[in-house]
C-alpha cells in the first residue's frame, strides 16, 4: 500500500517536474522577447514561486477530494432529475460550452468575494503579493484561496446539472474546465507586452488579468476578477481594459511574511493575542511593508 502510494507520488512527482520544464521552455523565452517589464528570469521570490509550483500541482487531489466529494454527494440529492435528463440531452460541444460560462461566473463571484470579505482576502492577498508577475506567479496562491475558488468554479457546473457529480460516473466536463484554467493561467500571467485588439474582450489576456495585479491606487484595485471571459466582469461593471496603457506596478500595501511557511500561515488565527503575521514572520525584519496605498477591501 505505502510502496503504491510512493510510486504514485514518485510519478506526480515526475510529470510536474515535465510540466515545469515544458512551461519554462515556452514562457521564458516569450517573456524575454516580448517582455512588459524588464525584469531577471531569477527575480525576487522565484524560489517562493517555484515552491508554491510544486505545492498547489501536487496537493490539489488531497485538498479538493474531500470537499468534492460532499459536494457531489449533496448536489446529487439536490437537483431535481428533469434538470439533469434536459440538460444530458445537449450536445457535447454545448455542454462543455456552457460549464465554461457557468464555472467562469462562479469563479468570478469566488474571486471577487475574495477581495471583498477580510477573511478571504487575508488568504487571497498571497497571490496578490507578488511584485514582479511573470507566469510562475499563476501557482501562488494558499491552498485554502485555491480550494476556495476552485469549488466555487465548479459548484454552479454541478448544481446546473452540465457534469454528473457522481464518484466513478462523473463526466470530464469539471475536470476540463479546471485544467484549461490552470493552463490559462500561466498565460495570463506571462510577462508579455502582447495585445489582442478586440479578441481581449472575448477571452481573458495578460493584459486584462495583469490589470488585476496591478497597485496603482484606489481606482485601478478590484477589477477583472474573470478567470476566462472578460465579459463577465463588463457585465458586473468590474471591466478595467485601456487599449493603450499598461500596469506600470504591482503588490499590494499590507506586510506580508516573505517567507513560503511564514505565508501559508500568515492568514491563520493565532492564539494568545499574537497576529498571524508576528507568529509566522518570527521577527520583524521578515516581515515587509509593500506600497501603501491598497485599500483592504
Ligand atoms: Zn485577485
Ligand atoms: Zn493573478
Amino acid at each position: 500500500m505505502s510502496r503504491l502510494l510512493d510510486q504514485h507520488l514518485l510519478l506526480s512527482l515526475l510529470r510536474v517536474c515535465v510540466w515545469l520544464v515544458l512551461l519554462s521552455i515556452i514562457f521564458v523565452p516569450l517573456e524575454r522577447l516580448f517582455a512588459l517589464h524588464r525584469q531577471k528570469i531569477f527575480r525576487k521570490a522565484i524560489l517562493t514561486d517555484v515552491a508554491y509550483y510544486f505545492l498547489n500541482s501536487l496537493i490539489p487531489a488531497f485538498l479538493l477530494g474531500a470537499p468534492v466529494a460532499l459536494l457531489a454527494w449533496l448536489v446529487h440529492h439536490a437537483i431535481p432529475t428533469a434538470l439533469t435528463s434536459a440538460v444530458a440531452a445537449w450536445p457535447g460541444w454545448f455542454r462543455v460550452a456552457a460549464a465554461l460560462v457557468v464555472g467562469d461566473f462562479g469563479a468570478y463571484w469566488g474571486h471577487r468575494w475574495s477581495h471583498e470579505i477580510p477573511f478571504l482576502w487575508r488568504f487571497h492577498a498571497i497571490h496578490h503579493s507578488a511584485e514582479h508577475v511573470d507566469f510562475l506567479v499563476s501557482t501562488r496562491a494558499h491552498p485554502v484561496d485555491m480550494v476556495f475558488t476552485r469549488l466555487c468554479a465548479l459548484v454552479p457546473v454541478y448544481v446546473l446539472g452540465l457534469a454528473a457529480p457522481v464518484p466513478g460516473g462523473a463526466s470530464l466536463i469539471p475536470v476540463w474546465v479546471l485544467i484549461l484554467a490552470f493552463v490559462w493561467g500561466f498565460f495570463i500571467h506571462a510577462n508579455v507586452r502582447w495585445r489582442f485588439g478586440p479578441l481581449e474582450w472575448l477571452i481573458a489576456t495578460p493584459a486584462f488579468h495583469l490589470w488585476h495585479h496591478t497597485n496603482e491606487g484606489p481606482g485601478h484595485v478590484n477589477n477583472n476578477f474573470a478567470a476566462l471571459l472578460p465579459w463577465v466582469d463588463r457585465l458586473f461593471g468590474t471591466l478595467y481594459l485601456p487599449k493603450d496603457k499598461q500596469p506600470a506596478r504591482y503588490g499590494i500595501s499590507e506586510p506580508l511574511p516573505t517567507r513560503l511557511l511564514g505565508q501559508l500561515l500568515w492568514p491563520l488565527p493565532i492564539p494568545h493575542g499574537r497576529t498571524a503575521s508576528q507568529a509566522a514572520a518570527g521577527n520583524s525584519a521578515a516581515v515587509r511593508t509593500l506600497s501603501p496605498d491598497r485599500p483592504l477591501t
